[in-house]
């Protein structure tokens, strides 16, 4: 790691509290946080044995990295403490829910490297969660509202005001259970009707005021087909969802403090397992947008190829761009668990990758933009092999051969005809190494009838063999290069942001978080050269293509039309700091 990126890495973490106690190794000594304080306090004073934990997803969408957090922190925890994490799908609202997203959902929670004690679907509990709402009925603690949702809201008054009671709320409960049971069946009509707790229209906290508990919808679910008509709403299906399954830290993000109270009601008055509550707060992270809704929006009308475009923030997405798994767990261990709101800067994440992708990820020699080079007092027809190696930073990783031959291809800003003055790389009568290979002066520049340059001309000295200086002579650039008669043709697709400003959400009047696309997020080159070792790839492998970046073999490639992605440049070109 180069100064500037120690730098980055203690501004960075700086930020976002993290101690760093050592800057040669850069290692990291963490307190605990506030949800690893808690267990270890219910651990020891025998609250609990051991700790259940689940992740909740609403099966209505892909996840995304914010997901990735919630995973990470749910399994991360139980892990830690010797316990255990159930999968729950959220899945109480039928309309925007399908086993597609299911499907995804596993695929997913396992890349990232967890596995569940189960999965449940707190669709199963749909009959124990009618049947305690009867009982909340018969102890004249739910009535059925026919207000409308409108009425609803507008008669729950404000913060500062009461709410007014429903004309509905004191019909007796033999009225109740008989609407409510024709709910069930189907007698009425959407939005006819609601079930609603009865708590405290005046209470200071708004969502104890006769919360919703049941809606009616004629909707055929995912998994209970067209059994219900009637589907509770999460405050009633989420914390008794959590207590029929025994989770003992029920981890949610922050909005749903307010909900708190509601939760610890419910369970206390059907006296279940007291699963308890705990808030963090969500991930954001700028240049994206993180809600489902959103991120469905880019799909739907085709911003992005589908949720598994490389640009979005899904952890398909990341998962095609060359993420590893590794990365983004380190990256949600990096940020640490916040109790206040906070924008992560997307080049963490990105810093995260690198961090991973510079240990394992092998190296190999590309041409992006190719120019080509002839080598003049090279002999025609010859091709020799020299040595690279694979992975500097793994002494595991071994050497390969390279062929090398009379033409050559190099990054076409590897030349300039009329370089500046700290400008090392090739240009007219200057010497260059090329990695591995030798030492080339550039004797000649050939360009076409539109005065585009076409191809240098250099001459190599034999002796510098293997890259080696051969008298003690300096050469201050090396570059990187591409046999010619060896290369192997792929197409390239280069990311940027998705977005072209930090928060897309914020728009003038009358814009969308749309017109913040940024309108440069995908380039395509076509006819890129790879070294011949690259046409043995297969989908998701990852490599660096020195000097270039960090790459991942996309899945429409295939052995006749090689496809890689850039996961990330080699330095972080978004740095305000240090930049
Ligand atoms: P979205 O707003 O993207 O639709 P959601 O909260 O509705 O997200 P769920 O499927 O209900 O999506 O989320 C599953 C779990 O992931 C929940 O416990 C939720 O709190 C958590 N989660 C969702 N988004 C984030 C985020 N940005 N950061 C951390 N946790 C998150
Ligand atoms: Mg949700």
């Amino acid at each position: 790691m180069n100064v500037t990126a120690i730098n980055k890495f203690l501004f960075l973490h700086s930020q976002y509290n993290i101690m760093v106690e050592n800057t040669d190794s850069v290692s990291e000594k963490k307190s605990l946080n506030f949800l690893e304080e808690i267990i270890e306090n219910d651990l020891a004073s025998g609250k609990h044995k051991s700790i259940l934990t689940r992740f909740p997803p609403e099966p209505n969408g892909y996840l995304h990295i914010g997901h990735a957090k919630s995973i990470c922190l749910n399994f991360g925890l139980a892990k830690k403490y010797g316990g255990k994490t159930n999968l729950r799908f959220d899945d109480t609202n039928p309309v925007k829910e399908d086993t597609e997203y299911v499907d995804s959902i596993m695929e997913d929670v396992r890349w990232l490297g967890f596995d569940w004690a189960s999965v449940h679907y707190a669709s199963d509990y749909f009959d124990q969660l009618y049947e305690w709402a009867v009982q909340l009925i018969k102890r004249g603690l739910a009535y059925v509202d026919d207000q409308s949702l409108e009425e609803i809201r507008k008669n729950r008054g404000t913060v500062q005001t009461p709410g007014t009671p429903s004309p509905w709320r004191d019909r007796s409960v033999e009225e109740n259970l008989d609407l409510f049971e024709r709910m069930k069946n189907g007698e009425f009509p959407d939005g006819s009707k609601v079930l609603r707790a009865k708590i405290d229209m005046a209470h200071s906290n708004m969502q104890m005021r006769d919360p919703i508990m049941y809606r009616i919808l004629h909707a055929h679910h995912h998994r209970t087909g067209n059994k219900w008509n009637i589907y509770p709403m999460y405050d009633f299906a989420h914390g008794e969802s959590d207590s029929i399954e025994n989770i003992t830290h029920s981890i949610c993000t922050l909005e749903f403090d307010i909900h708190r109270p509601l939760y610890d009601w419910f369970i206390q008055q059907l006296g279940i397992f007291p699963s308890h509550q705990y808030e963090f707060a969500r991930l954001n992270i700028n240049y994206t947008v993180m809600s489902k809704r959103k991120l469905l929006q880019l799909v739907k009308e085709n911003y992005v190829s589908g949720w598994d475009d490389p640009r979005m923030p899904t952890i398909c997405g990341f998962r095609r761009r060359g993420y590893t798994p590794e990365s983004i767990r380190n990256f949600c261990e990096k940020i640490g668990v916040a109790k206040r709101d906070n924008v992560i800067d997307y080049s963490v994440l990105e810093f995260c990758l690198r961090e991973h992708l510079n240990k394992v990820a092998p190296r190999m020699m590309a041409v992006l933009h190719p120019l080509k080079v002839v080598i003049t007092n090279y002999p025609e027809g010859q091709t020799e092999m020299l040595t690279a190696i694979n992975n500097p930073e793994d002494e595991n990783a071994g050497t390969r051969e390279i062929p090398f031959c009379r033409e050559l291809y190099i990054e076409q800003d590897d030349f300039m005809e009329n370089p500046p003055k700290k400008y090392f790389r090739l240009a007219p009568g200057q010497e260059v190494r090329l990695r591995y290979a030798y030492f080339i002066t550039c004797q000649e520049v050939i360009k076409d009838a539109n005065g585009n340059i076409t191809e240098i001309r250099c001459t190599y000295d034999p002796a510098s063999r293997g890259g080696n200086s051969p008298d003690g002579r300096k050469v201050k650039g090396t570059i990187h290069w591409v046999s010619a008669n060896h290369a192997v043709d792929a197409e390239v697709r280069l990311f940027d942001r998705l977005f072209a400003v930090e928060a897309p959400e914020e728009c003038e009047e009358g814009k969308t978080f749309l017109d913040n696309l940024n309108p440069n997020s995908l380039q395509v080159l076509q006819n890129c050269k790879m070294e011949p070792a690259l046409a043995n790839v297969k989908v998701l492998d990852k490599m660096q293509f020195e000097r270039v970046g960090y790459f991942c073999v996309d899945k429409d490639s295939t052995p006749e039309h090689l496809v890689f992605n850039r996961a990330c440049t080699l330095k972080d070109s978004w740095a305000k700091i240090n930049g």
